[in-house]
């Protein structure tokens, strides 16, 4: 193995792990791709360090300049790597939804942290898409990165995320399982595998209280299907234009405690600690067994890393609190 020059050389060629016994009952083969194996611990380290350098190369950021963006944590991190190595300052507009470790850690990583309220519209002025829009223009020299829209985002997927999975798949890939946030991984993995293999399905994991399933299925944008919940990082209140819904098939939604017991589940049967997104994408598998065949091959994407969210899905007491089965 060469010497990396700096950290932002260890993004990416994460291991595609097969799944043992969490998936007994699934009668085709399935397989992890594990995206903690990332320095900054989570498949965003990807797309953060793609938006920074196509803004480096459209002049958007310039030398010395402020990158501003609203994350639930993951994104920060990539972006915060990234800052380091290239010498910007962050800063990080979060809600108070987010788990604390994830807030600690960008703090860690020099980021500015900003917290605003969860629970009101996108367009209140206190939101934290509002919050970010506001800085980046108040801030002189700033860049609003805005991972919804910026399509550099789900483009690094096809890149390299895709690619990746095409090649330790020997191309031999029938299924590919991921949650949907901003959109970037599934759209541009999508793309990337379906222009390969247009027969391969892709499943997208959504939340209850997002509106992404009943868009998806019916072209309508219901204010009532959003509501609190708590799985973290994917299902959303907006469109983001990261979202290729064309290159979705399904989207399949899965509660907050079965992504709980999923998430611990992985850790106790597999060894692996993954997110609690990624509970939800192991729950979400589960309930699409029907449509896998034996002989077929299934990926899921593990998006980060369960260390930062022992104090939530990890720990029994936080399980107790929200009603939710120890098992
Ligand atoms: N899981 C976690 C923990 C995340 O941080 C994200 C990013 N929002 C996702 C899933 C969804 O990924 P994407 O934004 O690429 O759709």
């Amino acid at each position: 193995m060469k010497i990396k020059n700096n950290i932002l050389e260890t993004i990416g060629n994460t291991p595609m792990i097969k799944l043992n016994k969490i998936v007994s009952g699934i009668s085709a083969q399935v397989f992890a791709k594990v995206e903690y194996f990332n320095p900054g611990n989570s498949v965003k380290d990807r797309m953060a360090i793609k938006m920074i350098e196509d803004a480096e190369t459209s002049g958007k950021l310039k030398p010395g300049g402020t990158i501003v963006e609203g994350t639930s944590g993951n994104t920060g991190m990539g972006l915060a790597l990234g800052a380091i190595v290239k010498g910007y300052r962050l800063i990080c507009v979060t809600t108070d939804k987010q788990s604390k470790e994830k807030v600690d850690i960008l703090k860690a990583v020099g980021a500015e942290v900003i917290i605003c309220p969860t629970n009101v519209e996108p367009d209140d002025e206190n939101s934290y898409y509002s919050t970010s829009r506001r800085l980046s223009s108040e801030i002189e020299n700033s860049w609003y990165v805005n991972q919804y829209d910026n399509l550099s985002n789900s483009e690094a997927h096809y890149l390299s995320t895709g690619p990746e999975i095409w090649e330790q798949m020997g191309g031999r890939i029938d299924h590919f399982v991921v949650g949907v946030g901003t959109g970037g991984t599934i759209s541009g993995v999508g793309r990337f595998l379906k222009e390969k293999n247009n027969k391969i399905k892709i499943w997208g994991i959504d939340s209850f209280g997002s509106i992404f399933k009943k868009y998806h299925e019916t072209g309508e944008f219901d204010k009532n299907e959003i509501y609190p919940y708590l799985t973290e990082g994917i299902g959303e209140d907006i469109l983001p234009e990261n979202v290729d819904f064309k290159t979705i098939d399904h989207f399949e939604k899965v509660t907050d405690e079965n992504a709980a017991i999923y998430a611990r589940r992985l850790a106790k049967k597999e060894g692996i600690l993954a997110g609690y997104s990624c509970g939800a994408a192991i729950a979400g598998l589960h309930q699409l067994k029907s449509n896998f065949k034996k002989n077929e091959n299934v990926v899921v994407l593990l998006h980060d890393s369960g260390t930062r969210y022992i104090g939530k899905v990890y720990n029994d007491e936080w399980m107790k609190k929200q009603g939710f089965k120890l098992d």
